[in-house]
C-alpha cells in the first residue's frame, strides 16, 4: 500500500483521506484548520506538523485546496521536499493558468504531476463514488489532455452545474407558486426531460432527496463562494478562448449577488432562496 500525504482536510478532502486510510494506505495529513487535523487523526490518518513534513518520504501527494493561488503556493512549498519520480495530484477545482504553472514546478524538480479535479459532490467523496477529470504528462496518467486538461474539463462541467441548479431552483419556486407540490415536480420532472443532477441528487428543496443539503439547513456541501470561483474561472476561460456563454455568465451574476449578500457560506443549491427573493422585482 502507498504512502500517501493527503493536505487540505476540508468538506471534500477530509472525507477523501479517511477513504484513502479505510484502503489500506499510510496517510499522513495536513491542513491549516485544527479542528480537521483532528478529525483527520480520528479518522485513522497521521497528522504531520506542515504540509512539508507530510510529503517527506510520500510516493503520491494529494492537494486538496480552494483555489489556484493556494495550490501554487502549497506546491512551492512541498515540492523541493518530495523524493524524485513521487507523483503530486491536485484534486481542487482552479483557473487553467495556475494548473499549468502548478505543473511546471513538479517538472522542474523531477516529480510526476497530474491536474484531477473531482465532481461528485461530498457525498461523492464520503462514499468513494468521486469522477476525476486528469490531465498531464502521459506517463503520471492522462485522461482529458495535457497540463491543465482536467481542470478545462472541470470548469465547463460546473457551468453546467451553476446554471442547472438555478434552472431547478426556479422550477421549483414557479411550482410553488402555481400551487404544485415539491414532490409532485419532483417526480414528474425527475422521470422526464428535466432529469438532471441539481434535481435527482442535489435537489434544492427539502424532501424528495433526504441527502441533499436542503435537507440540512444548506450546510455546505458546496459553498456558494466556490461556485461563483468556477463560474468566475468558466467565464474568464470563455473570455480568453472566444467562446460565447451567455446563460454560464448570467448563472456567474446571480450566485454572485447571493454570495454578496453574505451567503458565501451555504451551500449553492441555497440558491433557491435568492430565486424566491427576486419574485415581483
Ligand atoms: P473547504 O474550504 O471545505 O476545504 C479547503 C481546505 O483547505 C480547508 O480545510 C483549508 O483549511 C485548507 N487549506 C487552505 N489553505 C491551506 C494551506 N496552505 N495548507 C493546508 N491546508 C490549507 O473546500 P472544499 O469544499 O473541500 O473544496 C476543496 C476544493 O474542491 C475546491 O477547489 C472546490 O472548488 C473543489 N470541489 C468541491 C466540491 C464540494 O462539493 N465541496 C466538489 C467538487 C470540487
Amino acid at each position: 500500500m502507498a504512502s500517501i500525504a493527503f493536505i487540505g482536510l476540508g468538506n471534500m478532502g477530509g472525507p477523501m483521506a479517511a477513504n484513502l486510510v479505510k484502503a489500506g494506505h499510510n496517510v499522513i495529513a495536513f491542513d491549516l484548520v485544527e479542528a480537521s487535523r483532528n478529525q483527520a487523526k480520528a479518522d485513522g490518518a497521521e497528522i504531520a506538523d506542515s504540509a512539508t513534513a507530510a510529503v517527506k518520504g510520500a510516493d503520491v501527494v494529494i492537494t486538496m485546496l480552494p483555489a489556484g493561488k493556494h495550490v501554487v503556493s502549497v506546491w512551492t512549498d512541498v515540492i523541493p521536499s518530495m523524493t524524485k519520480g513521487a507523483l503530486i495530484i491536485d484534486c481542487s477545482t482552479i483557473d487553467v493558468e495556475s494548473a499549468k504553472q502548478a505543473h511546471a514546478l513538479a517538472a522542474k524538480h523531477g516529480v510526476l504531476s497530474v491536474d484531477a479535479p473531482v465532481s461528485g459532490g461530498t457525498g461523492g467523496a464520503k462514499g468513494a463514488t468521486l469522477t476525476f477529470m486528469c490531465g498531464g504528462e502521459a506517463k503520471a496518467f492522462v485522461h482529458c489532455g495535457g497540463a491543465g486538461a482536467g481542470q478545462a474539463a472541470k470548469i465547463c462541467n460546473n457551468m453546467i452545474l451553476g446554471g442547472s441548479m438555478i434552472a431547478v431552483s426556479e422550477a421549483f419556486a414557479l411550482a410553488e407558486k402555481l400551487g404544485l407540490s415539491h414532490q409532485a415536480l419532483f417526480d414528474v420532472a425527475s422521470t422526464s426531460s428535466g432529469q438532471c443532477w441539481s434535481l435527482t441528487t442535489y435537489c434544492p428543496v427539502p424532501g424528495p432527496v433526504p441527502t441533499s443539503p436542503a435537507n440540512n439547513d444548506y450546510k455546505p456541501g458546496f459553498a456558494s463562494a466556490l461556485m461563483v470561483k468556477d463560474l468566475t474561472l468558466a467565464q474568464d476561460a470563455a473570455k480568453a478562448a472566444g467562446a460565447a456563454t451567455p446563460l454560464g455568465k448570467h448563472a456567474q451574476e446571480i450566485y454572485k449577488a447571493f454570495d454578496a449578500a453574505g451567503h458565501g457560506g451555504v451551500d449553492f443549491s441555497g440558491i433557491i432562496q435568492h430565486v424566491r427573493g427576486l419574485a415581483g422585482k
